[in-house]
Order: structure tokens, then C-alpha cells, then sequence
């Protein structure tokens, strides 16, 4: 076994790479980067060697600089975690010609299956169901249409490199080829320097279905059953499961046998992933193979009590399996979030920033609970501009679907994150949300379940009255403080634009709120609250919740799941003021696109007159060296186009707005 082993990544995997070498008893050292010099894995690890400025391609990406970095500490082997050099056969050349061992598979291996169209291929050849469209390279626009004619629309053409949901586009008419393949064309070189291209059938709302195996150096594979991905956003991974809740004993059976015999085709030795896209009928036909660890590895490993990187170290010293097929199964179920820096209220808009407040659930391992949080950041951190924009990875793993579901909810609930904007709301809403909760998924589940973008969800009544204690019980609090003993009773709680007069009585950690005209009780016990915290917790009609809480004027924004609302605790008189104040109008934005922040207009990409489509870039937006992508949030004709690129813009202002 190896004594020092090299990390060549940063952020949450790098994280869960030390801590499984810390229980092996290896000695870690990781690579960073000027943006991460402070970050928790350099912390963490028992070494750590700078390898330059922050830009990828000038330290993750350099293979001389990891290499140097491993002679210098004396590291014998490399885990290059995913993304930046884990698919990368010549670094895993480079690193066996230098004596130094790749934890991951054999570089003919990820040269095999690195490639789409060659991955395809060697598929089709072992006998695995692919995806029907045309397996070789496509020249040019006139050969693509023909090509996608052939097949029948809709297609999708996919850069063969392609990684990370980019380079793919879907195309439903012949106009779409013509500008989409180009397109793709164009985003295949600037991003992967590859400008390969190929077409298949484009499956209609399919469900993403992967099955994770594990080689050794002797040739044994067996297959850690599925997980289920088919909830994304852009192509993109945002919420996986396993197992699968559409997979039977036979399919289940029939899909693990085929991703044996490709890996066995190819010689696969360490963890690896082969993605499938499968019909609500169970067919499934073969997307790609993945030769590193995956993101979402910790739901199988919730699933099967596995440690996937311990495998691949143990592969990679030339260790058999030490287990067989017949020894593996599945035990209980598991979700996991992605947790991202973006705005779901604003369509999803990347919001980096610092991490002013971080405050995840807390972690735990039971008989019918588990909580794992994978992360590589710590309160005060900043998710930057130059790396993926995830904050941490949340899983819970329970004995059923729906119980592990509804531990996700609860401990997204208590998840506290301030200081930039993340999807923690949206996520909640999708595990409250029916079709989620009953297991019907597709990839086209959140385009279906939230066509017009995500504005939080409307309150239930039991939603109301956690609002309206919970602010009545944090107002009665602070007035303690202020005025002891001296507190008044009588109370309006103003929501939404309605008056609930209410008496409060207060008896140790009991809070009773009578809804006077309404002659109703609300009855709150064991609060768990103090002012200043941002999670505020109690038992309301003997039923357990959390809410998250931050003080605003007269008030409270309380946000419980995804519905949010701000709760005024008025006295009677000034409630009455508050009637008579003319209301506010509000300004009609939905027609507007409006900058997000203050900042440098570096492109404003739609013209008076044009036809935008939901998505698509109207301009970029630079602030404190960080560009951000502004996309139309709904169709529409550009009828108004404010500041030009070089202007300086304030936060809210309109950037363009349609007719
Ligand atoms: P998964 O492991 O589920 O496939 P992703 O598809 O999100 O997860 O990819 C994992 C990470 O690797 C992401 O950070 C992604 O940006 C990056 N990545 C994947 N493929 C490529 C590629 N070909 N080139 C660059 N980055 C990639
Ligand atoms: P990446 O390397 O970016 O992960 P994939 O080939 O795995 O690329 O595709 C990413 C996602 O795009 C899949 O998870 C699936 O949702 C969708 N997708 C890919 N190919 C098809 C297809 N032929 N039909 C329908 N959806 C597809
Ligand atoms: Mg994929």
C-alpha cells in the first residue's frame, strides 16, 4: 500500500479524498492554487504544494507542475479526484513513464471510453444497446443534416469530447442543425480543444440511469448497481438517487451484465461509470462511460456501505476486489443534492461570493437515518469565478424513498447559507413536490415541473401558522429583552396584506398565540431560537419544524421549505397606520432584465428588435473580476436596450426590456 498519496484537485473532492486516506493511515498532499491557498483541503492535508495562479489551465491543468509537485514531496501515486486531469490518458502515461501510479484506470482504458464516438463504438462491439444515430465523425453542416435526416428528428448533436453537459444541443427541425452545428462545433474546440462531432436520436424526456462498476488489476469488474440522475437542469446533474425507482430485478440485472462486459472490453480496472439513458418502458440504450469517480459517488455508497476511493487506492496498489457480485447488495435508499451558488429566483443566474454565513446540518450515521454532507468550504469562504460553482454535496440515506426524502427536506430546512445566492430553496421544493415524491422522473422534470422558472411556492395553511408563531415568538423574545416584564399581548401580524390580531401568552419555552378574530389557537413548544440565529425551530400542534428566519423592519422574513413570506408583528395602532398608507406600487419586471449587480457591462448581446428565446446570453455583467452570464428568463421581442458594453451599471438596473 502507499504511504504518500498526491491529490491533483481542490474544493469538496479533494475533501473526501483525504479523509479516506486519513482512515487508511496514507499521508495526503494536495495541489492548490493562488485562489485556494487558504481553502479547507490544504488545511486538511498533511502536505501542500502551490502550483500557480488560479486560471485551470495555468495549475490544475498542468501535468509538469503535478508531476514536480509529487518529486518533491515524495507522493507515489496521484488521485486526480474529477473534472480537471481525471480523464486525461496522456496525464496517466505521463505519470506511469515518471514511476509514479494513477489511481484510476489504465490509460488505454480511458482512451477507450474518454471519447464519445469511440466509446460508442467499443460499446456496439461488446454487445451494449447504444443510443441509435450515427457513430463517427461528422465533417460539415451539409453531412450533418443529411446525417440527421437520416435518423429522424429530434437529434442531438454532441461534441465526441464533450463533458460536464456542454457541447450538446438538441436540434427538432433541419434550421436547427444548420445553426446548431456550427454552434457546437465552435463551444467542441474552445472548450475541449476537440472539434469532433457526432449525432444520434435525441430519446424524449428519457430518465439518466448509470451503473458504477469496479475493476481490479486482475481482472474482475462487478457493478455497484444504479443511480438515478434524471433530475438536471441544462444536461447538468442536480439531484440523484439510488437506487432507481423505475429499475426492476431484470432490467436492474440486464443493465449491470452490459456495463460488466464493456468495461471487461476494455480492460477497465479501477471505479468507472457507465451512463445510460432509459424509456419509462425500461429500455436503455448506452450515453457514455465516465473513467473516474463520479460526483454523486456517495449515494451508492450510502447504498452498498462501500468506500469507492478506498477501492480505487486498493485497485491501484494491485489489490484484488475483495468482494464478488453474489457479495454485494442494496441496502436502503439515498439522495443526494447539489448545492450550487446560483440564484433559482433568478433563473438560476450564478451568484458567487463569499460564504458570510455557512451553517450545514449537522452530520450523523444511524440504523434509519444517515446525514453526509461532502464539502470543501467553511464559513467565510468565497466560491469563486474560476471553479465548478458548487458548495457542497447533501445525502441522506434512509431505509425507503420516501423516508430519504424526507430527510433531504428536513435537512435542507436547517442548511443556513448566507451571503450569496444558492438553490437550497428549489431544491426543498422538489422534495415537497408530488410527481418528485412519487418517483415518475424524467430529465425533463424540471423544465416540466417549473416551466416558467422558480418564484418559491405558495404557503399552506400550516405554513401560515408556522409563520405567524414563529414571528410572534421571536417578536415576543426581542420585546422581552427590550422591555422585561413589560411586554404587551395584544399584537397584529400583517402576511401577505392580511391582519391576524393575536393575544400571546407565554409560559417558559410554550408560546401561545390566539388568533382572536379567527378563535383559533396556535399552540408553540420547545422553541429552539435566540436572536441573531438564522434557523429557528419548534413543535407546533405537536409536530416538529424548522424555519429559516432573519429579521427584517417590524418584522421577519420566514422562509419554511420553499415559501417564503415577510411577517410584520405591528402594534394595533401603528397596524392601523399601516392601512392607511397608500400602497406601494410595484413595479411591473417581469417584462425587464435586470442587472443582478453592480458592475461593468462587458457585452450586451440583443438588439432593439430581436427575438429572444428563454436562455439565451443578453449580456455579461463583470463585478469584482468575476463575469456573469445574464440569460433571458422567459421568450420575447427586445424592445428597449439600455447600457451598451463598457457602461457601468447599478444593481437592478434595466439591462434590456421587452415589448
Ligand atoms: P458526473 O460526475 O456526474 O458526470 P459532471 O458531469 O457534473 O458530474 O462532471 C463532473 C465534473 O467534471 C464537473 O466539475 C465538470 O465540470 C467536469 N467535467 C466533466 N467532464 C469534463 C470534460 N470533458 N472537460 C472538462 N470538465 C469536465
Ligand atoms: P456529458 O458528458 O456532458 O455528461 P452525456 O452524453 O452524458 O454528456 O449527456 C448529458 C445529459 O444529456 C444526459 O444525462 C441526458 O440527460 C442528456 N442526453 C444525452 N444524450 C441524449 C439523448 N440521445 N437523448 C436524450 N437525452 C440525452
Ligand atoms: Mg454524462
Amino acid at each position: 500500500m502507499f504511504s504518500k498519496i498526491l491529490i491533483a484537485n481542490r474544493g469538496e473532492i479533494a475533501v473526501r479524498i483525504i479523509k479516506t486516506c486519513r482512515r487508511m493511515g496514507i499521508a495526503t498532499v494536495v495541489v492548490y492554487s493562488e485562489a485556494d491557498a487558504d481553502s479547507m483541503a490544504v488545511e486538511m492535508a498533511d502536505e501542500a504544494v502551490f502550483i500557480g495562479p488560479a486560471a485551470a489551465s495555468e495549475s490544475y491543468l498542468v501535468a509538469d507542475k503535478i508531476v514536480a509537485a509529487c518529486r518533491e514531496t515524495g507522493a507515489q501515486a496521484v488521485h486526480p479526484g474529477f473534472g480537471f486531469l481525471s480523464e486525461n490518458a496522456g496525464f496517466a502515461r505521463r505519470l506511469a513513464d515518471e514511476g509514479i501510479v494513477f489511481i484510476g484506470p489504465n490509460p488505454e482504458a480511458i482512451a477507450a471510453m474518454g471519447d464519445k464516438i469511440e466509446s460508442k463504438k467499443a460499446a456496439g462491439r461488446a454487445g451494449v444497446s447504444t443510443v441509435p444515430g450515427h457513430v463517427g465523425e461528422i465533417s460539415d453542416t451539409a453531412h450533418a443534416i443529411q446525417i440527421a435526416e437520416e435518423i429522424g428528428y429530434p437529434v442531438m448533436i454532441k461534441a465526441s469530447a464533450g463533458g460536464g453537459g456542454k457541447g450538446i444541443r438538441v436540434a427538432w427541425t433541419r434550421k436547427d442543425v444548420e445553426e446548431g452545428f456550427p454552434a457546437v462545433q465552435a463551444e467542441a474546440k474552445s472548450s475541449f480543444g476537440d472539434d469532433r462531432i457526432f449525432i444520434e436520436k435525441f430519446i424524449e424526456s428519457p430518465r439518466h440511469i448509470e451503473i458504477q462498476v469496479l475493476g481490479d488489476k486482475h481482472g474482475h469488474v462487478v457493478h455497484l448497481f444504479e443511480r438515478e440522475c434524471s433530475i438536471q437542469r441544462r444536461n447538468q446533474k442536480v439531484i440523484e438517487e439510488a437506487p432507481s425507482p423505475l429499475l426492476d430485478e431484470a432490467t436492474r440485472k440486464a443493465m449491470g451484465d452490459q456495463a460488466i462486459a464493456l468495461a471487461k472490453a476494455v480492460g477497465y480496472d479501477s471505479a468507472g461509470t457507465v451512463e445510460f439513458v432509459a424509456g419509462q418502458d425500461r429500455s436503455f440504450f448506452f450515453l457514455e462511460m465516465n473513467t473516474r469517480l463520479q460526483v454523486e459517488h456517495p449515494v451508492t455508497e450510502l447504498i452498498t456501505g462501500i468506500d469507492l476511493v478506498e477501492q480505487m487506492i486498493r485497485s491501484a496498489a494491485g489489490e484484488p476486489l475483495p468482494f464478488a457480485q453474489g457479495d454485494l447488495s442494496i441496502n436502503g435508499w439515498a439522495i443526494e443534492s447539489r448545492i450550487y451558488a446560483e440564484d433559482p429566483y433568478r433563473g438560476f443566474l450564478p451568484s458567487i461570493g463569499r460564504l458570510v454565513r455557512y451553517r450545514p446540518p449537522e452530520e450523523r450515521t444511524g440504523a434509519d437515518l444517515t446525514v453526509r454532507n461532502d464539502a470543501g468550504v467553511r464559513e467565510g469562504d468565497e466560491i469563486s469565478m474560476f471553479y465548478d460553482p458548487m458548495i457542497s454535496k447533501l445525502s441522506t440515506w434512509a431505509p425507503t424513498r420516501l423516508a430519504a426524502v424526507d430527510a433531504m427536506g428536513e435537512a435542507l430546512e436547517t442548511f443556513h447559507i448566507e451571503g450569496l445566492g444558492h438553490n437550497i430553496p428549489f431544491l426543498v421544493a422538489v422534495m415537497d413536490e408530488d410527481r418528485f415524491r412519487s418517483g415518475d422522473l424524467s430529465t425533463s422534470y424540471i423544465k416540466d415541473e417549473f416551466p416558467d422558472g422558480f418564484q418559491g411556492t405558495a404557503p399552506t395553511s400550516r405554513q401560515t401558522d408556522i409563520q405567524i408563531a414563529a414571528a410572534c415568538a421571536m417578536h415576543q423574545v426581542m420585546s422581552e429583552r427590550a422591555w422585561p416584564g413589560r411586554g404587551r399581548h395584544d399584537w397584529v401580524v400583517n402576511l401577505g396584506g392580511a391582519d391576524h390580531p393575536v393575544r400571546l401568552g407565554v409560559e417558559g419555552k410554550t408560546v401561545t398565540v390566539e388568533l382572536t378574530e379567527a378563535g383559533r389557537r396556535l399552540v408553540l413548544s420547545d422553541i429552539d431560537w435566540r436572536p441573531g440565529r438564522p434557523v429557528f425551530s419548534a413543535t407546533l400542534d405537536g409536530a416538529q419544524f424548522s424555519a429559516q428566519v432573519r429579521p427584517a423592519a417590524e418584522g421577519f422574513i420566514i422562509r419554511h421549505r420553499a415559501a417564503e413570506a415577510r411577517v410584520l408583528v405591528l402594534t394595533p395602532v401603528s397596524a392601523l397606520l399601516h392601512k392607511r398608507l397608500p400602497p406601494k406600487l410595484a413595479a411591473d419586471t417581469a417584462k425587464l432584465v435586470l442587472s443582478p449587480m453592480p458592475g461593468l457591462v462587458v457585452s450586451l448581446d440583443v438588439v432593439e428588435g430581436q427575438e429572444v428565446k428563454t436562455g439565451e446570453v443578453v449580456a455579461i455583467i463583470e463585478a469584482m473580476k468575476m463575469q456573469n452570464i445574464i440569460r433571458a428568463e422567459r421568450d420575447g421581442t427586445v424592445k428597449m436596450v439600455g447600457p451598451k458594453a463598457g457602461d457601468s451599471v447599478a444593481a437592478d438596473e434595466v439591462l434590456v426590456e421587452f415589448a
